[in-house]
C-alpha cells in the first residue's frame, strides 16, 4: 500500500489527474512508499490563479489578524512537530532526533514572523519641507515562488513561508519531489490554524513546475534552495523574467584547527558536523583543515569517535540514516572511490558498513580520508554524504588561502583558544556564516543565513530582516495637507524650504 501525494490547492487536496507522476521510496528499507503528482504548465497556472486571488484579500486583511493566524500555526506545529518529524524520516532517512531539529528550527523563523507588526514598521518625518511630511512602507509584493531541496524538507521552505505570507503575500511551494508529504502536513496545519484558502499552496513537480514558476507572470518573487549549477539556473532565468530571486546553493564547508586548539571539543564538532544526517546538510563540514603538528592526534580522536556512530534505520535510535536515494548513494560510493584512486588516504571506509535496518536502504557508513590536497576531486566537488577529508597545511595562511581560494562559500569554522586568530579569521575569510569554536554556525532566524561565491545567487540572504526586505517593496510617501494658502505656481525642481 503506497500513498498518493498530490497537490494541495486553495486549501483541499486536488482532484485533478496528472500527466505525470515520481516515485518516492523509504530510503532505511529502500521500499516504494509513495507516489506523487508532477504539475504541468496548466496545473501550476491553476494555482498561480487561486494564490493571486486569495493573496490580494489577505494583503487587505489587517496586521493583528495575521498576526493571530501566525500564531495559531506557531501553536499547532509545535503540539505536531513529532508527527512532522516522522514523516520527514520516512521519506528522508535523517534519523528521528534530527528530523525534529529541523522542525524546531524552522518553527524559529514562524515565531520572528509572529513580531511582523514591529517588522513592517516604516519611518516618519515630520515637516521636511514647510506643512510636508515624508513617510515609507512596506508592502508584500503577490505571489511568491519556493523550491526546496530534499536534504530540509521542512525546515528549508520555513526559512522564507512564515515571513511571506505574515508580510501579506500568497506562497506556492514547490519540494523536492523525493520527499514532498511534509509540506502537505504543513499545509493542513495551516488550514486548521485559520489561514484563508488559497495563501498557502503546495505544488510538487519536476522541472517542467520549477520552469513555469520562473516564468508565470503573476510570480513576483523566488526563494529558491538547492545544488549550485540549478541556483544560477534559477537566477538567470528569473531575473531574466522581471523577477526577485534569492537561489541558495551548494557547499563545501572548511573547519580549520589551529594548533592550541582543544582537540577534543573539535573531534567532536568534526564528527558531528561531518556525519549528523549523513552528511546531507548545506552546513555539513566536509573539509576538515588540521594546521601544524596537531594532525595525527585530531585523526585519532576522530577515528575513535567514528567506531561509536551507529548507522541504520533512523526510527530505531541509530546516530546517522542513510543517504536519501540509491542513485544518491552510489554517487556518493563512487566519490570515495576517487579519492582512493587519486592517492588519498581512507582512514575508515564507509562503503563496507552494515546497517542496523531492514530491507535494501541507500546507507554508507561514516567515511575519513586523511592526506587530501586541493587538486583532488573529493576536495573540489560537493559530495553531499558522510565523508569527511582532512587536508594537512603548515599555517594559519595555508588553511585561509584554500578556503579562500574555493569556489564555494557557504560555512566555515575555526577552532582555537587564541582570540586574536579567531578574530582575524572572521575579518579575512571569504565565507556567509562563520563558527568560532562552533562547528554549524546556522545564524538564528533573526540574522539572515546566506552563502557567498558560488553558495548563493542574488544579493538577500534568506529570514531575518533580510528576509522581511525580500518579501516586500518599500515605498515612501511625500505629503501636504494643504492650508488655504498653498504657495501658487513653482515648475522649480522640489527642494527644502
Ligand atoms: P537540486 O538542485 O537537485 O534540487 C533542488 C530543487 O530544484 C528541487 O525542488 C528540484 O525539483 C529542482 N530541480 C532539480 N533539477 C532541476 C532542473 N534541471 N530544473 C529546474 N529545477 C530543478 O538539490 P537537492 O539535491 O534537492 O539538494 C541538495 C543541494 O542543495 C546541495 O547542493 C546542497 O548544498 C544544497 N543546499 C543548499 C542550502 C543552502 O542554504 N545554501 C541548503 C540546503 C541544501
Amino acid at each position: 500500500m503506497t500513498n498518493h501525494i498530490t497537490h494541495w490547492i486553495d486549501g483541499k487536496l486536488w482532484t485533478g489527474k496528472a500527466a505525470r507522476t515520481g516515485e518516492v521510496y523509504n530510503p532505511a528499507t529502500g521500499k516504494l512508499s509513495g507516489t506523487v503528482d508532477f504539475a504541468s504548465t496548466a496545473d501550476m497556472d491553476e494555482a498561480v490563479a487561486v494564490a493571486k486571488r486569495a493573496g490580494a484579500e489577505w494583503a487587505a486583511t489587517s496586521l493583528s489578524k495575521r498576526v493571530t493566524t501566525m500564531f495559531a500555526f506557531r501553536e499547532i506545529l509545535n503540539a505536531r512537530k513529532e508527527e512532522l518529524a516522522a514523516i520527514i524520516t520516512a521519506e528522508h532517512g535523517k534519523v528521528l532526533s534530527d528530523a525534529l531539529g529541523e522542525v524546531m528550527r524552522g518553527q524559529e523563523v514562524v515565531e520572528f514572523a509572529c513580531g511582523i507588526p514591529h517588522l513592517l514598521k516604516g519611518g516618519y518625518s515630520e515637516s521636511v519641507s514647510t506643512g510636508v511630511d515624508v513617510y515609507s512602507i512596506r508592502q508584500p509584493l503577490g505571489v511568491v515562488g519556493i523550491i526546496s531541496p530534499f536534504n530540509f524538507p521542512a525546515m528549508v521552505p520555513m526559512w522564507f513561508f512564515p515571513i511571506a505570507i505574515a508580510a501579506g503575500n500568497s506562497v506556492i511551494v514547490k519540494p523536492s519531489e523525493k520527499d514532498p508529504s511534509a509540506q502537505n502536513f504543513i499545509a493542513q496545519m495551516w488550514k486548521d490554524a485559520g489561514l484563508p484558502d488559497g495563501v498557502f499552496n503546495v505544488v510538487h513537480g519536476d522541472k517542467e513546475a520549477v520552469d513555469r514558476i520562473l516564468t508565470h507572470p503573476d510570480i513576483k518573487a523566488v526563494s529558491f534552495v538547492g545544488s549550485t549549477p540549478i541556483a544560477k539556473y534559477i537566477y538567470e532565468t528569473g531575473t531574466a523574467h522581471g523577477k526577485r530571486i534569492q537561489a541558495l546553493g551548494g557547499a563545501k564547508n572548511h573547519m580549520v584547527v589551529l594548533p592550541d586548539a582543544d582537540l577534543d571539543l573539535a573531534a567532536d564538532s568534526a564528527v558531528n558536523a561531518g556525519f549528523g544526517s549523513a552528511g546531507e546538510r548545506c552546513m555539513a563540514i566536509s573539509a576538515l583543515v588540521a594546521v601544524g603538528p596537531i594532525a595525527d592526534d585530531l585523526i585519532s580522536k576522530i577515528e575513535d569517535r567514528m567506531g561509536k556512530i551507529v548507522t541504520g534505520d533512523g526510527t530505531r535510535g541509530t546516530d546517522m540514516g542513510p543517504l536519501v536515494t540509491g542513485v544518491h548513494r552510489d554517487k556518493v560510493k563512487g566519490y570515495i572511490d576517487t579519492g582512493v584512486a587519486e592517492g588519498a588516504k581512507v582512514v575508515v571506509d564507509g562503503r563496507d558498513v552494515v546497517p542496523d535496518s531492514d530491507g535494501e536502504g541507500y546507507f554508507i557508513g561514516p567515511t575519513l580520508f586523511d592526506n587530501v590536497t586541493k587538486d583532488m576531486t573529493i576536495y573540489k566537488e560537493e559530495i553531499f554524504g558522510p565523508v569527511l577529508s582532512v587536508v594537512r597545511a603548515d599555517t594559519y595562511e595555508e588553511a585561509l588561502k584554500l578556503i579562500n581560494d574555493h569556489p564555494y562559500g557557504n560555512g566555515t569554522a575555526i577552532f582555537t583558544n587564541d582570540g586574536g586568530a579567531a578574530r582575524r579569521f572572521q575579518n579575512e575569510v571569504e565565507v556567509g556564516m562563520i563558527g568560532i569554536n562552533v562547528p554549524i554556525p546556522v545564524p538564528m532566524a533573526y540574522f539572515s543565513f546566506g552563502g557567498w561565491k558560488a553558495s548563493l545567487f542574488g544579493d538577500t540572504h534568506a529570514h531575518g530582516t533580510e528576509g522581511v526586505h525580500f518579501f516586500t517593496r518599500g515605498k515612501v510617501v511625500t505629503s501636504r495637507w494643504l492650508d488655504p494658502s498653498h504657495g501658487g505656481l513653482n515648475l522649480g525642481f522640489p527642494t527644502n524650504g
